[in-house]
C-alpha cells in the first residue's frame, strides 16, 4: 500500500499564538526585515567586522529574506501580524510581531503608530538593498 502521507505537499501552516487554531493568510504579502548599522548587520548575518563595516560604508540596507512579517486571520482572534523566521533547515518559527520587528520591516508602517513618511522612506531604502 502506498503511503499517502509521503506524497503530501509541503505547505507551511501557521497557528494562532493565542488559541492554537490554524491561521489564514490575509494576503497583504510578506514584509521582510532589514538591518542597518555595523553592529546589527554583523550580528544578524554573522559576518566579520570587516565585511559588515564595508557594507555599512556603502550604505547598503540588508534585507533578510528568511525573516518577515505577515498578516494572518484567526477565526476567533481576528487579524494579527506574525513575525516569521525561516531557519536554514526549513523549520519555521513564529511569534507575534512587536515594535522591534516593525522598526525593521520593509514597506510597512507600525499599525499602532501610522506615519506615511516613514513608510515612504523604508520603501526607498529597501529598493537600494542587496543580498549577501
Ligand atoms: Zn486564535
Amino acid at each position: 500500500m502506498a503511503n499517502k502521507r509521503s506524497r503530501r505537499k509541503k505547505i507551511s501552516k501557521f497557528y494562532c499564538p493565542h488559541c492554537g487554531d490554524r491561521l489564514w493568510r490575509v494576503g497583504t504579502g510578506k514584509h521582510y526585515l532589514y538591518y542597518q548599522g555595523r553592529e546589527e548587520v554583523q550580528d544578524h548575518f554573522k559576518l566579520t567586522k570587516k565585511t559588515a563595516t564595508l557594507l555599512v560604508k556603502q550604505n547598503i540596507v540588508q534585507l533578510d529574506r528568511q525573516h518577515w512579517l505577515e498578516e494572518f486571520l484567526c477565526e476567533e482572534h481576528g487579524k494579527m501580524w506574525l513575525n516569521i523566521w525561516k531557519h536554514a533547515d526549513g523549520t519555521i518559527e513564529t511569534t507575534l510581531a512587536n515594535r522591534h520587528h516593525w522598526k525593521r520591516s520593509s514597506r510597512t508602517i507600525d499599525p499602532t503608530k501610522p506615519n506615511p513618511s516613514v513608510s515612504e522612506f523604508t520603501y526607498r531604502m529597501s529598493r537600494k538593498s542587496a543580498r549577501i
